[in-house]
């Protein structure tokens, strides 16, 4: 008899965001059902506060909230660790010690996981990663192979259009401004979205610096610092290199407290000159009217600045 297959939970965070397709395609691929945890609430944030400990950072404490609205619905939840794409290509420390802290504040739950090791420097890359996967899955390696494949050229194809339906917006008329950040804080819909909700209610074209072409983006980095490890935070470095003279002002939005953004944004408002800049860093306690008065001002300077106010 043919063994059944697991269901398998997805947190909707952290690097949800990146690779949501990926692994979509993958499970479907091998006919495997997913749940996806819902989308954060005040709940979840609140959940995740309790289960962390308070110097973690808001997308840590947002992502164990997602991982506890899934526990008891599904056979395992994947939390994979991802440490690097090579050499200086890193990714930021929680995302290694991510597998392990879940386990541990949930070890009493009876919930399982399923886990895999992306570290490109031990010679694990994506495909051996998630072809890692199948004897979990209850498929062969092979099947596991051919559903990367597909689900990697899915990937691909859908990240592509994402950029080319950027840069179209380029071409339109009226206030654009560039929002730096990673991606699970800006398409978070109770973090991030605030922010660019209020900015297309108020009638901005917002384009995104991590949403770019993730190859150019990296060699383009290193006009703003040779020497940045962390590979999100090249790539929205590249980011803003390819869009800063295109666009009117910049929006660097960070969670609380990031280590590296920390480091990172102090190198961006060094170093990108002649554009207004405004940092704004989240954190659980963040309501939405100071988010937009900042906003609101940040816009009138804009304007001020081009002789429209
Ligand atoms: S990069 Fe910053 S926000 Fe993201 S996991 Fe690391 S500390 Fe948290």
């Amino acid at each position: 008899m043919e063994k059944e297959k697991p269901v398998i939970g997805l947190p909707r965070a952290m690097l949800y965001y990146r690779y949501r397709v990926l692994w979509r395609a993958f499970f479907q691929e091998l006919g495997i059902e997913v749940v996806v945890s819902p989308p954060t609430d005040r709940e979840i944030l609140e959940r995740g506060m309790e289960a962390a400990i308070d110097e973690a950072c808001l997308s840590l404490k947002l992502c164990l909230g997602h991982v506890r609205a899934l526990i008891g619905r599904c056979d395992y939840i994947l939390v994979p660790r991802v440490s690097n794409f090579g050499h200086h290509r890193s990714m930021c420390t929680r995302f290694e010690a991510l597998p392990d802290l879940v386990r541990n504040v949930f070890r009493s739950s009876g919930q399982e996981f399923l886990s895999y090791d992306l570290d490109e420097l031990q010679k694990k890359d994506e495909e051996a990663a998630l072809v890692s996967l199948a004897p979990a899955l209850g498929c062969t390696a092979k099947e596991a192979k051919r559903a990367y494949k597909a689900a990697k050229k899915a990937e691909q194809a859908q990240y592509k259009a994402r950029v080319q339906r950027q840069e179209q917006l380029l071409k339109g008329e009226g206030i654009k401004i560039l929002i730096a950040a990673h991606s699970y804080l800006i398409e978070d819909p109770y973090l991030g979205r605030t922010v660019t909700d209020y900015l297309e209610q108020a009638g901005v074209t917002v384009l995104r610096a991590d949403l770019v072409d993730r190859d150019q983006a990296l060699k383009k980095s290193r006009e703003l610092s040779p020497t940045c490890k962390w590979e999100i935070s090249q790539e929205i470095l590249g980011g803003i290199v390819h869009y800063r003279d295109q666009v009117d002002g910049i929006i660097l939005l960070s969670a609380f407290p990031c280590g590296p953004d920390a480091m990172v944004n102090e190198i961006i408002t060094r170093r990108v000159k002649g554009k207004p800049m405004l940092t704004m860093v989240l954190d659980s306690q963040s309501g939405t009217a100071g988010v937009e008065t900042r906003l609101e001002s940040f816009i009138d300077i804009i304007r001020l600045k081009e002789g429209k106010l």
